[in-house]
């Protein structure tokens, strides 16, 4: 959404500062501390139920949503913003989409803490690593430009009653067994982002969020930074975990002592008090074109861990292999 807000003291455009809760001024250098960002209020974990009729659709600024032509990647802009560049792919053809599109607001944010500059000393020292990488990547021009977005993530808390069977070997003896047990699920969460979720390997950087840190949502924290809108919506997030809770539900059989040792477990779990939170969440995010084809690599703006795909190439490959081979008959 890029929200835009100006310097009370010269007038100039005041931006969020990573690793800082507060705003800084482009011009003179004028800060302002964000309160909801330093506040120890926490995020409330909304009632699932009510949320069509509860939800709130405040940005706290009148918004936008702007479509990508070439990848379809949905952000919300501030209504005054001039559309700019999709952070997905570099395309400089977005439109605005339907003005009647209803924009559910999110009640929580985890704020940039790693600086673009940070982001950039992680991705060099990651790149010199990736197996094959082509040398030259990590001086590549347009690899030293990350954009900062925020992307949209539900959470879930649920209280689940289970009820399993299985059976037990002992002595050779096969036992059968049967129980119930309640296990309270904390901030599962779901990235609502399609662009996102369609790479498994970016599972890794989205699932690394210290959700307990969240704060209240506040415009200000967007103020230089674009948000993805949700292109999964709430309910199909939360019926997206079917097989993944369950999978995550046999594993907490597992961990109990009399039934560490069950096999073939079957399971049936209902769920009571269904709460979630909306949060957008930091990456810094660089897609890049190499011989014609496209590479994401996603850093996540909170805790630096980064993942992505990166090009192969068949020279790194032979120069490796004449190191390797040299070094063996120490010829180095
Ligand atoms: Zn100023
Ligand atoms: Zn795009």
């Amino acid at each position: 959404m890029e929200q835009t807000k100006k310097c009370p003291s010269c007038g100039g455009t005041m931006i969020f500062q990573p690793g800082f809760n507060n705003l800084l001024c482009q011009s003179c250098g004028h800060k302002e501390t964000i309160p909801e960002l330093v506040s120890k209020i926490p995020v409330n974990e909304l009632d699932f139920l009510t949320a069509q009729n509860t939800a709130s659709h405040d940005w706290g600024m009148e918004a936008k949503v702007v479509t990508c032509k070439q990848c379809g990647a949905e952000t919300i802009q501030n209504k005054l913003q001039l559309s700019g560049l999709c952070p997905f792919c570099g395309s400089t053809t977005v439109e605005a989409a339907d003005p009647a599109q209803d924009i559910m607001a999110p009640n929580g944010i985890i704020p940039f803490k790693i600086t673009e500059k940070r982001a950039l000393y992680i991705f060099k020292d990651w790149i010199k690593d990736r197996f094959l990488a082509p040398e030259l990547l990590a001086q590549d021009a347009q690899l030293n430009k990350f954009y900062g977005i925020y992307v949209p993530l539900f959470t879930f808390d649920v209280l689940t009653v289970n009820r399993f069977t299985g059976h037990i070997t002992e002595n050779s003896r096969t036992l059968f067994k049967c129980g119930k047990f309640q296990h309270q699920i904390d901030d599962f969460p779901v990235v609502a982002s399609k662009q996102l979720a369609s790479d498994k390997l970016l599972l890794n950087v989205i699932n690394d969020y210290r959700t307990s840190e969240a704060k209240p949502y506040t415009p200000d924290a967007l103020a230089g930074f674009p948000c993805e809108h949700y292109s999964i919506g709430l309910t199909e997030a939360w019926n997206s975990l079917g097989s993944e809770l369950n999978f995550y539900m046999k594993n907490q059989v597992h961990k109990q002592n009399e039934t560490k040792y069950l096999k073939d477990v079957d399971m049936a779990t209902d769920y009571f008090d269904l709460k979630y939170k909306y949060l957008i969440v930091p990456v810094w995010i660089n897609s890049f074109f190499y011989d014609n084809k496209l590479y994401t690599i996603v850093i996540n703006g909170q805790t630096g861990k980064i993942d992505g795909q990166w090009p192969k190439s068949f020279g790194t490959f032979a120069k490796k292999a004449a190191q390797f081979f040299l070094g063996s008959f120490g010829l180095d």
